[in-house]
């Protein structure tokens, strides 16, 4: 008997990093689960082909999360396949280096269209499925409550406003039985923050434990959250950082 038996779970951005291991946790905890991506069909298949082994059914939607529409129909589909969702996670995100300066304008836009206005999008659209005692987990950053270095300030933005989003949604959504819940990961070793990177060094340089979180770490959190143990968590921000905003 897993935590999450007979829930139904989507991830946004499930094909790599903390969303896929988000995606393979909540299988293994019982749910089917579908996966959103942008680019990486194989990965996204791998991950699919994954939780497919564990006996759940599970399935991989292409949706740019900086296209509204798409974000909302992956949603309208996912829930279709799966019979209703129980779980939403607002995972995908991108990473936008660069002092103030210096940052493009295109890339603060699309971070703030993928880290933000998709999680608002998606949460809107998860609404129409959502059963009672439903959890929308977004995940934020450590970086969206402190800003400890440089050529953050356009990220940790992203990340401070998921968390104003998602106080709010749980105000609107409590008296629905839905809650709303950020999970603040710091250093993960993924694609967007490899542990054997050139950052790494400075990264690592205010945590309390000396390395990066391996992304089931992360996905441990979720799973907690989402599942009974986290039954009266809502408008809460659960730092899993190592220490770091300590
Ligand atoms: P990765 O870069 O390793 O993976 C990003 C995931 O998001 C991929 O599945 C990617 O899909 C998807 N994605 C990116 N852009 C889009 C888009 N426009 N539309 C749909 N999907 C998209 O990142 P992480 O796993 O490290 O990060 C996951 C989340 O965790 C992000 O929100 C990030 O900000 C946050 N985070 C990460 C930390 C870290 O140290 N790694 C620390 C704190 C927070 P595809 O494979 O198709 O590109």
């Amino acid at each position: 008997m897993g935590t999450l038996d007979g829930k139904a779970a989507l991830v946004t951005g499930g094909s790599r990093g903390i969303g896929a291991a988000i995606a393979h946790r909540l299988a293994a905890e019982g749910a089917d689960v579908a996966i959103t991506y942008e680019r990486s069909a194989e990965r996204a298949k791998t991950v699919v082909d994954a939780i497919t082994g564990l006996g759940r059914t599970a399935l991989a939607l292409r949706a740019d999360a900086a296209d509204a529409a798409a974000v909302a129909a992956a949603v309208d589909r996912a829930a279709a396949a799966l019979g209703g969702l129980d779980v939403l996670v607002n995972n995908a995100g991108v990473f936008p280096v660069g002092p103030v300066a210096d940052l493009p304008l295109v890339e603060f836009d699309r971070a703030f269209a993928v880290n933000v206005r998709a999680v608002f999008v998606a949460t809107q659209a998860a609404l129409r499925h959502l059963r009672p005692g439903g959890r929308v987990v977004h995940i934020g950053s450590n970086l969206g409550e402190r800003v400890p270095r440089p050529a953050l300030s356009a990220y940790a933005a992203t990340k401070a406003a998921v968390a104003g989003l998602s106080r709010g949604f749980a105000r609107d959504l409590g008296p629905r039985g839905i809650a709303s819940v950020v999970v603040a990961p710091g250093p993960t070793d993924t694609d967007m923050n490899p542990a054997d990177g050139p950052r790494a060094a400075d990264v690592l340089a205010l945590s309390a434990v000396g390395r990066h979180a391996d992304p089931a770490d992360v996905a441990a959190t979720v799973a907690h959250v989402a599942g009974p143990a986290g039954a009266f968590l809502t408008g809460s921000v659960v730092t899993v950082d190592g220490g770091v905003n300590a």
